[in-house]
This record gives structure tokens, C-alpha cells and sequence, in this order.
């Protein structure tokens, strides 16, 4: 994509100094119509997990264009991903996370474009001061967020080796600084039963179909037993095969979330426990399957509070959580739990109004209302690393908090 700007990047050598902030925030309004425009182009353009190939161009293209900082490309073999670096490696390092990834059919109804031009445009904002800059700093952007787990891998894959904390923010309906998020995996249970003639002979049959739909009378029989925050979801995916014969394949998936690992080990069995005791009342067989969803959030309260800081310093107060707002699941709980981290979220309309994952937040991430708080987050983000780099304290409370957690 063209670039509109041009970054002066002062000269190297001589004792570092702290970094102007109000530079930071001229810079990143600078920048503005630049990330705005990118941020409305991969709205534009939707494109699900793993394939997020034309955002991670123009993300890269904008970054080595616009700041004259090579990408890495591909990293941990996923093909859009990337990182960009300011620094040597040496030093406190900070990571800050972009996500790009779009949902089928309701497109960017989670604003991941918004969280991509945050992230842009506070590297970019650093990237400008690179010289000054006490520390390193990695733009990840990272792929497939929406049940692909891209975090994960690039974790697995030691992308994030040496990182001493990472942030992101994610669009929402009201600013929060510290919210929980939920560990979660996913259960396929498929039930195999007897076929008959539904009319002429049923008791020759076993129905699947009955096991089925008495796994979720079960499940609902337990809810009594689980812990506040706990979710348990499901639906049928295989109901039967004709009215005329009694099932003899019936299928369903369930999500279990809950508040803490071993709440989910606790809850997942009790789901597993009721497939059982279904199957075997209807005289059928079950196969469970399951795949691992994503970790609980440790959120990084001293990391947290600082964004927070940075936050009213632009006119903006967050409270830490809110009773009243439920929680979802991110990959970003994964890399929380073995690297100091925060995600924040920043309201991109009214409280209230509409959440992730509806048509109406998909058209507030691409308003203007959406695109000011995407610019407030790459001005708080880049003053919050800014704390880390420059701020021995704060950085030592951070690793202190994270190790006694
Ligand atoms: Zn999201």
C-alpha cells in the first residue's frame, strides 16, 4: 500500500533518555489517517482463520514502508504470521499483539481490525523513537484467533522466547482493564445405536438420537454443581437419518468454559459422565472426542493498572473489571500463563448497545467512534511499553506478581 509518511528516525548513540510521551500521542495522530485507512481495508476484506493473507501484506508493507523496519515473515510456520523488531533483543523486551482474523458470514464482528491498526500504530508510534528506545520491541501478529489458537503455536514454535510481557486491547462495549477470560475445550460425542422400522418393529431398534438428546437433560441435571462463571453449550449435529428408522447415528458438540483449569478438568468429566450414562440407558455406544480449547487469562494487574494510567493520561478511566459483563475465551489466555500479559477492552460503542460476534459490532468496527479508540489504544499501548522499558521497578513487580500467581 502507498505510504503517506515518512518516519525521521533520530540518530543512534549517546545516553538514553525517557521518551516524550506527548511525542508518542502527536505521532500516532500523525499517523492517523494512515492506520485508520488500513484498519478499514481489512474490514473490508474479511478473511477467516489462517488466511488472513492480504492483511498480514498490508500490515507488513505498511511496517517496512512507512518505518523502514524489516518483518520477519512466516514465523513459527504459519504463513501470516509475522514480527517486527525494534531493538537487539537486548534489554527489557516487550511484544504487542496484533489479531486479524475475521468470523464467517458476520465478517470482522469481533473488531480484530480495530486491534490490528491499535497494535500498528503503536509500533509504528515507537518505531519513530527507535533510537531512544530503552529495550526491545516485537509487533506478533498473530493469526486465527477465532478458534484457531494462533498464540498457541506461535508459543509452541518459541516465538515468544524472551519476551518479558505482551499486550493487545480488544474492542468491546464498555473500557475494562483487567476482565477474566475463560479456559474452555471443545467435546464431540457421537453415539452409535441399532436402526429398525420406526412403525413395524422400533423394539428391535437402539436410538442414538435418544441417548443424545438425554446427554443434555443430564448435563442440565448438573448445572447445580458447577461453579459461578462456569459454561457448558451444545447443539445436535446429527439428529438421525429418516422419521422412519429409528436413529442409529446421532451426534452433538459441547463447549465447556470455566473460570480455572481445574474447574474445566471437573466440569468436562461430569459432561463426559452424562454421554456415558445416556449411552448406556439407551442401550447405544459413545465416542468422545475432545479437543483442547484455550487457557484461562492471568491477567497482569501491574501491567494492567499502568495501561490503565496511560489511559486517564488520555482522558479515559477504566475500572479493572465489571460484575455485570460475562466472559468468552481467547488464545491469549495461553500466552498469559507463561508470559506476563494484558487485554484490555476499550468500548467501541454504547454500553449496552450490541457485543462480539453481531452484525451491529461488526459496523461499529468501522466507525468512526471505533477507529478514535483504536488510536487511544496505540497511544495508551506505546506509553505502557514505554513504563516497561523505561521503568526498572515496575517491570521487577511485574515478573514478581506473575511468579506468585
Ligand atoms: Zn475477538
Amino acid at each position: 500500500m502507498a505510504s503517506m509518511l515518512t518516519i525521521t528516525v533520530p540518530k543512534m548513540g549517546g545516553a538514553p533518555h525517557m521518551i516524550d510521551r506527548d511525542q508518542i500521542d502527536r505521532t500516532v495522530d500523525n499517523l492517523a489517517p494512515e492506520v485508520v485507512e488500513l484498519s478499514r481495508k481489512i474490514h473490508q476484506h474479511p478473511e477467516l482463520r489462517f488466511e488472513e493473507h492480504q492483511a498480514a501484506a498490508w500490515l507488513s508493507d505498511t511496517i517496512e514502508k512507512s518505518a523502514g523496519v524489516s518483518v520477519e515473515r512466516g514465523v513459527g510456520d504459519l504463513p501470516t504470521a509475522f514480527r517486527a523488531r525494534l531493538g537487539s533483543g537486548k534489554g527489557p523486551h516487550i511484544a504487542i499483539l496484533a489479531e486479524y482474523d475475521a468470523l464467517p458470514e458476520i465478517g470482522h464482528a469481533c473488531g480484530h481490525n480495530l486491534i490490528a491498526g491499535g497494535a500498528l500504530g503503536a509500533f509504528l508510534a515507537l518505531a519513530e523513537q527507535r533510537g531512544n528506545l530503552q529495550g526491545t520491541v516485537d509487533l506478533i501478529v498473530t493469526p486465527a484467533e477465532e478458534g484457531g489458537g494462533g498464540k498457541i503455536r506461535l508459543l509452541n514454535a518459541g516465538v515468544f522466547q524472551g519476551v518479558d510481557a505482551a499486550m493487545m486491547f480488544h474492542p468491546y462495549d464498555r473500557d475494562i482493564l483487567a476482565h477474566p477470560a475463560l479456559a474452555s475445550r471443545w467435546l464431540t460425542l457421537v453415539f452409535h445405536g441399532t436402526p429398525a422400522h420406526a412403525a413395524a418393529a422400533p423394539w428391535d431398534g437402539n436410538s442414538a438420537l435418544t441417548a443424545c438428546l438425554d446427554t443434555f437433560r443430564l448435563i442440565d441435571s448438573q448445572r447445580v454443581h458447577f461453579r459461578d462463571g462456569v459454561r457448558v453449550h451444545g447443539f445436535v449435529t446429527n439428529g438421525g437419518q429418516a422419521v422412519n428408522i429409528i436413529p442409529e447415528h446421532a451426534a452433538c458438540e459441547f463447549s465447556v468454559r470455566a473460570p480455572f483449569k481445574a474447574e474445566l478438568e471437573r466440569v468436562a468429566a461430569i459432561v463426559e459422565r452424562c454421554a456415558r450414562g445416556s449411552a448406556m440407558a439407551a442401550g447405544v455406544h459413545v465416542e468422545i472426542s475432545i479437543r483442547q480449547g484455550y487457557r484461562e487469562m492471568k491477567n497482569n494487574l501491574a501491567i494492567a493498572r499502568r495501561f490503565g494510567a496511560a489511559l486517564e493520561a488520555l482522558g479515559r478511566k477504566a475500572p479493572e473489571t465489571d460484575a455485570r459483563v460475562g466472559s468468552g475465551s481467547t488464545d491469549m489466555g495461553d500466552l498469559s500463563q507463561a508470559v506476563p500479559s494484558i487485554h484490555p477492552y476499550l468500548a467501541i460503542c454504547d454500553e449496552g448497545e450490541t457485543l462480539c460476534h453481531q452484525h451491529a459490532f461488526a459496523a461499529c468496527s468501522a466507525s468512526e467512534r471505533g477507529f478514535q479508540t483504536m488510536l487511544t489504544a496505540a497511544k495508551a499501548m506505546a506509553r505502557t511499553t514505554l513504563d516497561l522499558l523505561e521503568d526498572a521497578a515496575l517491570l521487577e513487580g511485574v515478573k514478581a506478581e506473575f511468579a506468585k500467581t
